[in-house]
């Protein structure tokens, strides 16, 4: 045991000094300890949690979920090299590489968190797709602003009701107008969405289909 954790530990250290590929943008889904879904993390945040044998993955091989602790999953990973998924995600260490995780299992944790849905630039843009909600072209997050419907100097509130994501052009074109008196439409109406929109939006991926499993039953269902 003692061995094993101290194999794990270098493992996390050559990790985490070594500049990771692409991959840093993936998602892991993790679960409490009764594979309930509590949140999605990112993949260092992921690798650290498994290297120190606080999680183990869970991972879906023929219709079924298997479960690896680190050393396991190194092993699986060497062997799932050889015929690489383009959907799979791969980080590389001093010495090997590992297959980023869909899921993880928290070994320890027992908690369902109140779900908290933020309100936040990063979740709004999500909501509306990252898409202008004015001229429907959609934007890099360096390029859209938000934008306050009913503006702020006539009471409007800062809500999910009333604001949407907006490209720089429109924003200014709309300046501190209502749409109506912009002659601007709006592509849908702003609404509070029931679940968390960056979760929504990663499983339109094909690659985070295993994640339905775990998730809520109305999130099971494609396009729910
Ligand atoms: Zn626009």
């Amino acid at each position: 045991m003692i061995r094993r954790q101290q194999s794990s530990v270098r493992s996390l250290a050559s990790i985490s000094t070594q500049p990771m590929r692409e991959s840093l943008g993936a998602s892991v889904l993790v679960l409490n300890r009764f594979y309930v879904a509590v949140h999605v993390a990112g993949v260092r945040r992921s690798m650290s949690l498994l290297c120190r044998d606080l999680a183990e993955v869970v991972h879906m091989e023929d219709g079924q979920f298997a479960n690896y602790d680190f050393d396991s999953w190194r092993l699986a990973s060497e062997l799932m090299s050889v015929e690489r998924h383009p959907d799979d995600d791969w980080i590389r260490s001093v010495k090997f590489e590992i297959q980023v995780p869909k899921i993880i299992r928290l070994l320890f944790y027992e908690r369902i968190p109140k779900q908290q849905l933020r309100f936040n630039r990063r979740n709004l843009f999500a909501r509306d797709g990252n898409c202008c909600q004015y001229c429907c072209r959609t934007f890099p997050h360096s390029q859209l602003s938000l934008d306050h419907v009913i503006p702020r100097s006539r009471g409007g509130q800062t809500t999910w009701e009333n604001v949407v994501c907006c490209c720089v052009n429109c924003n200014v074109e709309k300046g501190g107008r209502t749409p109506r008196e912009a002659r601007m439409k709006l592509a849908s109406n702003p609404i509070r969405p029931k679940y968390s929109p960056l979760l929504v939006s990663k499983l339109e991926n094909p690659k985070y289909e295993s994640w339905r499993t775990f998730l809520p039953a109305a999130m099971k269902v494609k396009n729910a």
